[in-house]
C-alpha cells in the first residue's frame, strides 16, 4: 500500500508544483481565502468527495478577527476576477472559507481527519531576482498578501492526498474528512470549524506543518511540542473628551484607563502548573495635548503551556481591564480577536507516526520531535477530537528554506511537496485500515 501511494503522489508531483504556484500567485488573508478555497472545493467535487463549505461547517459566532464587511466583498470581487468560481465562492459569503471534504470507503473503519490550512500572510513579497518566485513569475499579485508560512504547499498536498486517496477508493476502509482551513494566521479559523462540529465524529485527526525548525528537505518530526494556548484581545476604552486647561473635570480619561491596565496585565502571577506569557503589544489613545483622552485601544494576547494556563491569565486579563476602567469611570468593550488550545500529540498516535514513516522509506532523518515554539489553531480541533476519546498527533515535514517564516523572503523546496503528500496518505491509509488502539 504504501508502495501504491508514493508511487500516485510522486506522479502528481508536477501537479502539485502547479498548484502551489498557482495558490501562491494569487495569495490571499485570513477570511478572504475565496479563489483558494473555490479552487479546493472544485478539485474535491470532481474527485467524488461529498464536499462542504460556508455555513456547513463553520459557525459565525465562533468567527474571529474578521475583517471589514467592504474588505471581504473587496476580496469576494478580486477572487472573482481572479477566476474563482462563482457558486463557490457564493457559498463562502461573510469570510466562510472553510472547506470540508468527505470520502466513505465501502468498508467500515474509523474516521480519519487530516488538516491543511490555506491563508497568506499580511507581507510584501520581496520583488528582487534573488527570490525565486519573483524571478519564476508566480510571486503574488496580491499586493500585500504574501504565502510566507508554506500553507500554499499544505493546500496543494492536501489536493494531492485527496486525490491519491481517491484513486484507492476500493481498497480502503472508513471515512476520511479532508478538513481545508482559513485564517490559521492570527488563530483565528479553527474555532469556527471545531465550534460547528467538523472533527466531532473524528477518531484521528492529523495536522502538518513544512518547515518551521525543520530546515532540510528529507526531515521529519513525527511529533511536534512546544503549542502554547492564547487568546488575542482588543480593548476598546471610551471616556469623556474635555478641555484640559478649562474643564478637566468633567473628562473621563481613556488613556489612564487603558495605561493602568497594561501596566496590571503584566502583573498578572505566574501560575505553579506551568509557563504562561501576556502582553501588551499596542496601546494607542487620545487625540491632541490639550484634550482629555477619551478613546484608547489595547491590543493584547495571552498564553500558557496548557488551555488552562491560558484561561487563568484570560480571565485575570479580562477582570483587570473592567477594574481599570472602572477606577477611571470609562467604558470599555472587549473582543476576541484569535485563539488556540494547548495540545499534545497522543503518543500511541506519535509511534504510529514513527512506525509508518519508517516503512515509507521517505526520509532521510527522522526526529521524535520538532517545536513549533508558538501557537497553531490546529490545536482546536485536535483537542476536540482527544476530548471524545479520539487521537491526534501533529507532525513537521523538513524543507530547505530560502528565509525564516513570515520573512518577505521566505521560499520553501518544492521537493518536500510529493514527500508531505506520500506521508500524510500513508498515515491515512494506515490508520483507516488498522485503528490506533
Ligand atoms: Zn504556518
Amino acid at each position: 500500500m504504501d508502495r501504491k501511494i508514493i508511487e500516485l503522489a510522486n506522479k502528481l508531483k508536477d501537479k502539485m508544483v502547479e498548484r502551489r504556484r498557482d495558490f501562491h500567485r494569487h495569495a490571499e488573508v485570513a477570511w478572504t481565502e475565496f479563489r483558494t478555497a473555490a479552487k479546493v472545493a472544485g478539485v474535491l467535487t470532481e474527485l467524488g468527495y461529498e464536499v462542504k463549505a460556508g455555513d456547513e461547517v463553520m459557525a459565525a459566532e465562533a468567527m474571529m478577527g474578521l475583517p471589514s464587511a467592504a474588505e471581504l466583498e473587496r476580496q469576494t470581487e478580486r477572487a472573482l476576477a481572479q477566476g474563482a468560481d462563482p457558486a463557490w465562492v457564493a457559498k463562502m459569503k461573510g469570510g466562510k472559507t472553510g472547506v470540508v471534504g468527505t470520502l466513505r470507503f465501502a468498508k467500515p473503519g474509523p474516521t480519519v481527519a487530516l488538516r491543511f490550512d490555506m491563508d497568506a500572510n499580511d507581507a510584501v513579497e520581496a520583488e528582487e531576482e534573488g527570490h525565486r518566485p519573483f524571478r519564476e513569475g508566480f510571486a503574488s499579485i496580491n499586493k500585500g498578501a504574501m504565502h510566507a508560512c508554506g500553507h500554499d504547499a499544505h493546500t496543494a498536498v492536501g489536493l494531492a492526498v485527496a486525490e491519491v486517496l481517491a484513486a484507492l477508493k476500493g481498497e480502503l476502509a472508513g471515512t476520511v474528512k479532508l478538513i481545508f482551513q482559513p485564517a490559521e494566521e492570527g488563530v483565528r479559523g479553527a474555532k469556527a470549524m471545531m465550534a460547528k462540529g467538523v472533527v466531532d465524529d473524528t477518531d484521528v485527526i492529523f495536522g502538518m506543518h513544512v518547515g518551521i525548525n525543520l530546515r532540510k528537505t528529507g526531515q521529519l518530526a513525527c511529533n511536534t511540542v512546544g503549542f502554547l494556548a492564547t487568546t488575542k484581545l482588543d480593548a476598546v476604552f471610551t471616556g469623556v473628551p474635555a478641555h484640559a486647561g478649562a474643564a478637566p473635570e468633567t473628562g473621563k480619561n481613556a488613556l489612564l484607563a487603558a495605561a493602568t491596565a497594561a501596566l496590571n496585565l503584566h502583573a498578572i502571577s505566574r501560575h505553579s502548573q506551568g509557563a504562561s506569557r501576556v502582553n501588551v503589544g499596542v496601546l494607542q489613545a487620545g487625540t491632541g495635548r490639550n484634550v482629555i483622552p477619551a478613546n484608547a485601544v489595547l491590543k493584547l494576547e495571552t498564553r500558557g503551556v496548557t488551555s488552562a494556563i491560558n484561561e487563568y491569565v484570560y480571565a485575570e486579563a479580562v477582570r483587570i481591564v473592567a477594574a481599570a476602567a472602572a477606577m477611571y469611570d470609562v467604558k470599555v468593550a472587549l473582543t476576541e480577536m484569535g485563539g488556540a488550545a494547548g495540545c499534545e500529540s497522543d503518543p500511541a498516535l506519535v509511534e504510529r507516526v514513527r512506525e509508518v514513516a519508517e516503512r515509507s522509506g521517505l526520509f532521510a532523518e527522522l526526529l521524535p520531535a520538532g517545536n513549533i515554539g508558538g501557537s497553531e489553531d490546529c490545536t482546536y480541533l485536535m483537542e476536540r477530537v482527544q476530548q471524545h476519546g479520539g487521537l491526534a498527533a501533529y507532525v513537521m515535514v523538513g524543507t530547505a528554506l530560502a528565509a525564516g517564516h513570515h520573512d518577505f523572503r521566505f521560499d520553501i523546496d518544492e521537493a518536500v511537496l510529493p514527500l508531505a503528500a506520500s506521508l500524510m496518505a500513508c498515515l491515512a491509509a494506515d490508520t483507516l485500515l488498522r485503528p490506533v488502539k
